[in-house]
Parts: C-alpha cells; sequence; structure tokens
C-alpha cells in the first residue's frame, strides 16, 4: 500500500502516481503556505475538483483523506497510522513547489518513508530538451520541433483497488478564510474536463487553426483550469488528439489538430523557462542594460483593471476575466500589450491581478504570457509588439459581437465606430454612448513612449 499525495493531478485517470501504487491510499492536504497565494475563485475550482476526486475514489470503494496543515506533518503521521511502504506523487515544477516537495522528502526520509516520484504534468519534463549546445531553449519554434519529434507515454489505466477508509469533510472556501467568489465557477472534475474535450474534438479542432484568434467563435477548447488542475490528464489529451489527427478529413483540418497540439508544447516551453530560470516569477527574464522605467499612474491602472480605458478590446477582455475568471488568448495578448505599452506599467502589476482573477492561473504560462507580451520575456523584441487595440479589435472582432458582450454601453453602437471610438468627437461619443468613456491615452503617442522606455532601458540613447 502505498499513499498517494494529490497535488495538481486530481483525477484517478491518466495519473503517473496513482498507477504506480498497487493498492493507493488518496490524500490532498490543504496547505496554509500554498494557500495564501490562492485566490477565492482558484480554491473553489480546486474545492469542487476534490469534491469530485472523492466521488471517484468512493466509486471504486476508497475515499480521499483531505488535511489541512504541514504536508511534511501530516504525511508523516499518515504513513506512521496506516504503515505505508512508500509516498509517492507526481512532481512540480514551480520554485515555489520545488522547495516544498524537497523539504518534505527529506522529512519522510528520516523517518525511514520511503519517497518516489514521477513525471505526470507535462508529456516532456524540463530536463529533457535541450539544445544541441546543452542548454534549455529560449526560443519557442526550436523548442517545439524536438517536443513534437520524441514519443510520447501512453495514458495510464485507472487503479483497480484502493484502500477501503473514509476520508473526513471538505471544508467550504469560506471555512478556508476567502471570500464568497462573486462569479459562477466553470464545473471543476474529470467528467466536465472530458465533456469539453470530447466536445472539442468533435468538430471545432478541426477549424481550431483559422477560428482560435476570433473570440467571439468560442472555439477554443477552454480546457486552461484543468490543465492546470489535473482534472484531466495531458497523455489522455495527446491520445485523443491524435485520434482526431487520424480522423481528419483532409490536410488542412489535420494541420489545425497539429496547431492545438502546439499549444500544449507552448505550455511545457513555459514551464522549462521557469524550471531552469526560478527567478522569473519575480524578475525579468530577458537583461537589460538598464533598469526599466515603468510608469505608475494609480487611475491608468484601476481603469485598466476595471474595464474602463475607452479601448472597447481591451475593456471587453479586463470584464471578461472579472465576470468570468478567463480571458480568450488574443485578447490576453492585447491587454497585456495595453498594460506593458500604452500605459507603461510594469508587467508584474498585471500578472498580481491575473493572478488574483484568473481561474486557470499558472505561474509558468502567466508569468510566460506576461513576460512575452512586456518584451522582458523570451523571444523579445519590442518593436514587433506592441499591439495596437484598435485594429486588433478590428481584425479579430470585426462585427463587434465580443464586444459587445462584455461592455453593454457599447450595444447600440455600430461596429465601425466601435473600432473608430478613438477618433470620434466627444459630442459623437456623448451621443451614441454616454456612459462608456473617451480613450484614457492616445495609443500612437503612447507607442513612441514606450519605445523610448525601451530604447533606454538597452542603453541607446546617446
Ligand atoms: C498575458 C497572458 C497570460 C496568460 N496566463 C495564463 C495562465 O495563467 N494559465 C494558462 O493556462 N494560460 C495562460 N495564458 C495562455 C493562454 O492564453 C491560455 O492558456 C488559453 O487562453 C486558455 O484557453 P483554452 O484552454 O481555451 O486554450 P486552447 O487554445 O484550447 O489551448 C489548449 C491548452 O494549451 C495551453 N496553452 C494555450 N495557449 C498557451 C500559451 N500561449 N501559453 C501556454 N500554454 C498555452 C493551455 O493549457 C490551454 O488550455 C496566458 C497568455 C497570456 C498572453
Amino acid at each position: 500500500m502505498g499513499i498517494v499525495w494529490h497535488r495538481r493531478d486530481l483525477r484517478v485517470a491518466d495519473n503517473a502516481a496513482v498507477a504506480s501504487v498497487e493498492t493507493p491510499l488518496p490524500v490532498f492536504v490543504l496547505d496554509d503556505a500554498v494557500l495564501e497565494h490562492a485566490s477565492a475563485r482558484r480554491v473553489a475550482f480546486l474545492l469542487d475538483a476534490l469534491r469530485s476526486l472523492r466521488e471517484d475514489y468512493r466509486a471504486l470503494g476508497g475515499d480521499l483523506l483531505v488535511e489541512r496543515g504541514d504536508p511534511r506533518d501530516v504525511l508523516s503521521r499518515l504513513a506512521d497510522e496506516y504503515g505505508a511502504d512508500a509516498v509517492v506523487w507526481n512532481r512540480g515544477y514551480t520554485p515555489m513547489a520545488r522547495d516544498r516537495d524537497e523539504d518534505v522528502r527529506a522529512e519522510l526520509e528520516d523517518a525511514g518513508v520511503k519517497v518516489r516520484t514521477h513525471a505526470d504534468a507535462v508529456l516532456h519534463e524540463p530536463d529533457e530538451i535541450f539544445t544541441n549546445a546543452g542548454d534549455p531553449y529560449s526560443v519557442f519554434t526550436y523548442y517545439h520541433r524536438k517536443w513534437v519529434e520524441r514519443d510520447k507515454e501512453g495514458a495510464y489505466a485507472p487503479p483497480e483497488n484502493v484502500v477501503s477508509t473514509e476520508g473526513g469533510g471538505i471544508p467550504t472556501v469560506e471555512e478556508l478564510g476567502f471570500p464568497t467568489p462573486e462569479i459562477e465557477l466553470p464545473d471543476a472534475g474529470t467528467d466536465a474536463a472530458r465533456e469539453l474535450l470530447n466536445d472539442f474534438l468533435a468538430e471545432d479542432v478541426y477549424e481550431y487553426a483559422d477560428s482560435r484568434d476570433y473570440p467571439a467563435r468560442r472555439s477554443t477548447s477552454r480546457l486552461s483550469p484543468h490543465l492546470r488542475f489535473g482534472t484531466v490528464g495531458v497523455r489522455e489529451v495527446w491520445e485523443a488528439t491524435e485520434d482526431a489527427k487520424r480522423d481528419a478529413s483532409n490536410e488542412e483540418a489535420r494541420e489545425s489538430v497539429e496547431e492545438f497540439q502546439a499549444q500544449l508544447a507552448w505550455r511545457e516551453f513555459y514551464t522549462q523557462v521557469l524550471y531552469h530560470n526560478p527567478g522569473v516569477v519575480t524578475e525579468n527574464y530577458k537583461e537589460y542594460e538598464n533598469e526599466i522605467d515603468w510608469w505608475d499612474d494609480e487611475d491608468e491602472i484601476r481603469a485598466w483593471k476595471d474595464g474602463e480605458t475607452g479601448y472597447p478590446f481591451v475593456d471587453a477582455g479586463m470584464r471578461q476575466l472579472r465576470d468570468e475568471g478567463f480571458v480568450h488568448n488574443r485578447v490576453r495578448m492585447v491587454v497585456a500589450s495595453f498594460l506593458t505599452k500604452d500605459l507603461l506599467v510594469d508587467w508584474r502589476v498585471g500578472y498580481g491581478w491575473f493572478r488574483e482573477k484568473l481561474i486557470d492561473h499558472g505561474t509558468a504560462n502567466d508569468n510566460g504570457g506576461w513576460q512575452w507580451a512586456a518584451s522582458t520575456g523570451t523571444d523579445a523584441q519590442p518593436y514587433f509588439r506592441i499591439f495596437n487595440p484598435m485594429t486588433q479589435g478590428e481584425r479579430y472582432d470585426p462585427e463587434a459581437r465580443y464586444i459587445k458582450e462584455y461592455v453593454p454601453e457599447l450595444r447600440d453602437v455600430p461596429a465601425e465606430e466601435i473600432h473608430g471610438w478613438h477618433e470620434l468627437t466627444d459630442e459623437r461619443r456623448d451621443e451614441i454612448a454616454p456612459d462608456y468613456p473617451a480613450p484614457v491615452v492616445n495609443h500612437s503617442e503612447r507607442r513612441e513612449e514606450a519605445l523610448a522606455m525601451f530604447e533606454k532601458a538597452r542603453g541607446e540613447d546617446d
């Protein structure tokens, strides 16, 4: 019998740690040191996922033990109480997870308990793929080329037996000291994840390459919170996409599936960036000659957070974040560019806001996305990466359907005037949407300021 310590792998099927034990005794530890960094929304999703995991274990004749405390104490106590041969878990790659796991391992081994860890959250671990010179990759395209060529493990079978036991109750968000989330959360749990995956693979995946950038089409998988909390296994997703590829009716549809698979590689690319550069959690990945002289206008930051910038595409994204805890990828790029290049605000401010509001927030992806948009991350090119918030909206939401969904003040305004909002006179704006603000900044002017700021940081101002 072995204790399986669940963390970001809240499922019984396709779980390497679970599959490695003859008769697992599953445990989840609510650790205050981790909860300190969480938000009400993510904790609510997590608790829902735990309830679903507990049901799956009950169906197998056991239960999920949900304990609160320091995992070192909890796991040592349980190993002793149940006479476990070993404690096993799936490896984590963030600096915090790695430090904690080392501490827990040391404590257990000192007490004479064996520890085994497994690769599970990714198809390829961060120490698997390197450049020919042996360095970690900093450019996605080259990383992806190797990632895609490598053989991938198949999904693990669910357990047949589990230790028969009775777990305690699962606390509520409020009992853990968080406010009640003010939004409706998506369903957590494996069934919800499978349903999303199956729906997506039935049709949308074949159009993904063409549709993924258009937020109104709702054509992406929405699997991100499930991949984040492990309510779906990445091998299961991979295998299902390989099947979809085989079923594709033509080359274009096949390539579309591959485009989706490439997003799984982005996730693993950022995982290895964080693993090999743990400092990026708080520091720029890219080193500039001089400090970047970020601005910090509180009113402008507030307007960005509230979705009141007067740039409709940006505001729709920020309101989607507030109302749903999710934002479409294209729009994440645009709002992140707007904060860092139009408001010239440090990416850490935006990252902090996303961390509080996103249900799928994960250190590697969120940090990677923010630093990429801010031109401080991998593959940084400030000249090419200043998104124009009006033309982005015009191109990716031509009929302003997405904008109108989240910005009701603009519902009766024709799309051309929404995309040309910055060029309208104040009188015209007052006439057609009196409750929607005029642009808080002038994009063309701020673009110049942003370029000057980066030139100074690069030491090119003299
Ligand atoms: C500023 C910024 C912040 C971001 N923060 C996060 C975050 O906290 N958590 C997160 O999971 N993603 C983050 N992303 C990446 C991406 O926006 C989301 O993964 C995606 O929008 C989730 O929607 P989906 O599941 O429908 O994606 P799909 O298009 O269906 O993609 C499938 C899966 O691939 C992964 N993926 C897709 N795009 C990316 C990407 N660019 N980078 C890394 N992985 C990707 C995700 O796990 C996603 O669920 C961020 C992007 C930016 C620009």
